[in-house]
């Protein structure tokens, strides 16, 4: 069972909205590795680059419904496979996706280099609050299973990352906008909703974004955030702003 660590403290530093997939672990890497299964199955029927279309096509319809993360996921391939094959596709490929699933629900977590020495240095000095997005089982579990549980003050699974739940966020734990930062791997979830409500963000990239995570160069004009290159780069931002 999942339960809050410690209270939050009130200060005057900065509260620091921590992305977890991507940012702290790696996420998108083994969602990568499925897929490539999924289209060596599909390659029966079609190339690749045209199951990638079909399945990024059911990912976008899954995900308002369905949320993201693995169950959206199992279901999209489920979905293109039966489009694709024509619904030739056997029951014991169908099972295949499934037990795919289960490989994502039940991998190690891999976390990325520096981030516990990293978290451990922010936490001395600001409160933490770790936000993502996903299955509320699977994204607390995969917090659990990483033992970096204690540097945070409370977890944060969303739906989405948008300037709404951000809004309700910073509502709900009293935070003036002008004392948060968000950092994170996405320009588009960790970011440019968090700028438009007058809070700041910290990019980190990772070596992989997902399609339906990179912004077009439109959203990029007029806004402006640091970009470092991991968590260990934040304090010293941090603390130029707050001079
Ligand atoms: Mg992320």
């Amino acid at each position: 069972m999942f339960k809050y660590k410690k209270q939050h403290q009130v200060s005057n530093s900065f509260i620091l909205g921590i992305d977890a997939d991507d940012t702290l672990w790696e996420n998108e890497a083994l969602f990568y590795e499925i897929q490539d299964r999924f289209f060596e199955l599909m390659s029966h029927w079609s190339e690749p680059s045209e199951t990638n279309g079909a399945l990024l096509e059911n990912e976008k319809t899954s995900i308002p419904v369905y949320g993201y993360g693995v169950t959206s996921f199992v279901r999209s391939m489920v979905l293109t496979a039966i489009e694709i094959s024509k619904g030739e596709i056997e029951t014991k490929d169908i099972t295949k996706i499934f037990s795919w699933g289960d490989d994502l629900i039940n991998a190690p977590i891999d976390l990325l280099p520096g981030v516990e020495e990293a978290l451990k240095d922010l936490h001395d000095s600001y409160s933490l609050l770790l936000i993502t997005k996903g299955d509320v089982l699977h994204q607390r579990a995969k917090v659990e299973k990483s033992g970096l549980s204690d540097f945070f003050w409370n977890i944060e699974v969303v739906g989405e990352k948008d300037t709404d739940i951000y809004k309700m966020l910073l509502d709900r734990y009293g935070i003036n906008p002008e004392k948060f930062v968000m950092i994170g791997n996405s320009i588009i979830s960790d970011v440019l909703p968090v700028l438009s409500i007058g809070a700041k963000a910290i990019h980190v990239p990772h070596h992989t974004t997902w399609e339906l995570e990179i912004p077009d160069s439109k959203e990029l004009e007029n806004v402006d955030f640091p970009v470092v290159e991991n968590l260990g780069g934040v304090k010293e931002i941090l603390l130029g702003w707050n001079k």
